[in-house]
């Protein structure tokens, strides 16, 4: 049995690690190791391969679950066989879609993995790129996501038509071969079928007996409004078809989002620096800000200092599950001219002699020297 990778370690999160903690820690990696950031870096693909494969477990309570008793997935007593295949489920084609896509799913529909009990397709992973105004309000986005769908020409069957795919005779159509070894029993890809559990006399011509085809799905999503960069929508269904008319997957699109020179999102708010004038910080003022809707008013208070941050309550983006909206958060800075006309200038050193005290007097009462 090979040494079971420490999912925790190599997402740097705690055994107890919360969803939310997880999914953090993964986002941040998968950033970091994303091969788009990475060209040619070998190193950096294994470890997004590493990290990819430890959240596609530890994200999946059930799975998790698993991997903690210490079934881990190199088979052992797993239900439905030796089947690493199935864990990582998909960052194969995270990395086909992103090299040029197709030449890693070549006969992937086939054999060797789900096994006549685990006939779920792939689940697929795609990114998607939005602008900053797109993940505010929502979109529908068209997709293009390789992917395979049953062989047109044996129904998916992978028999020439006419014939029939027939029963393995070791297997008895299970796909597994269960071996016990004491208190253990290990269970293993059916050596004849390959885990399919049937066998094809005269594998059809179109597919070659996969049963899958491969194909490039167009669709169109609705992105719902409030995605952030990194997001992961779910689309139930829509991976990659089961092998030989299994269920299929389900396909997650990722969410690359353009920031806004504007609106910077911090949590669930955005933040805007709003500069102010000399007079603006020290009179009070009503000025006029962006939102995302348009243009509000705020008023600025006598003396603001700069930092001074005013909040508008509901005028951020949608939250996730959409009923409530954050805030935009607006920090006051105050705007120093580099140059000063001569009447400036004058009306600076006219103030500057009506405030004859030392400011900084305070600091050193304060610090006894
Ligand atoms: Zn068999
Ligand atoms: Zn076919």
């Amino acid at each position: 049995m090979a040494s079971r990778p420490d999912y925790y370690k190599i997402l740097g999160v705690a055994k107890n690690a919360s969803e939310e903690e997880i999914k953090k820690a993964y986002r941040k990696l998968a950033r970091q190791y994303h091969p788009d950031r990475n060209p040619g870096d070998k190193r950096a693909e294994e470890r997004f391969k590493e990290v990819s494969q430890a959240h596609d477990v530890l994200s999946d309570p059930e799975k998790r679950k698993q991997y903690d008793r210490g079934a881990g997935p190199f088979g052992f007593n797993m239900p439905g066989g030796f089947d690493p295949s199935s864990f990582g489920s998909g960052f194969g084609d995270i990395l086909s879609n992103l090299f040029g896509g197709g030449a890693g799913g070549a006969g992937r529909g086939g054999s060797a993995r789900g096994g006549a009990r685990v006939a779920r397709g792939r689940d697929l992973e795609t990114e998607v790129s939005l602008s900053f105004d797109q993940a505010v309000d929502g979109a529908q986005v068209p997709l293009a996501v390789p992917t395979s769908q049953p062989c047109a020409t044996c129904r998916g069957t992978g028999a020439k038509p006419g014939t029939s795919p027939r029963v393995c005779p070791v297997c008895n159509g299970r796909g597994v071969e269960t071996e016990s070894q004491g208190i253990f029993s290990m269970s293993q890809p059916c050596s004849n079928c390959g885990g399919a559990g049937t066998m094809i006399d005269d594998p059809c011509p179109t597919c070659g007996g996969s049963g899958a085809q491969r194909t490039m799905r167009r669709l169109r999503v609705n992105v719902p409004a409030g995605v952030r960069e990194g997001s992961r929508i779910r689309l139930a269904g829509k991976g990659e078809s089961g092998p030989r008319g299994g269920e299929p997957g389900d396909l997650y699109v990722v969410t690359h989002v353009a920031p806004s020179a504007v609106f910077k999102q911090v949590g669930d708010n955005l933040e805007v620096e709003v500069p102010l004038t000399i007079p603006e910080a020290i009179r009070g003022a009503v000025i006029e800000v962006p939102t995302l809707r348009g243009s509000k008013r705020l008023r600025v208070p006598r003396g603001t200092k700069h930092g001074t941050v005013q909040r508008l309550r509901g005028e951020g983006p949608p939250r996730m599950g959409g009923k409530t909206r954050g805030d935009i958060h607006y920090r006051f800075v105050i705007d120093v001219p580099e140059s000063l006309s001569a009447e400036q200038s004058e009306a600076i050193d006219r103030l500057s002699q009506t405030m004859n005290g030392n400011p900084r007097a305070r600091l050193f009462e304060q610090a006894g020297r």
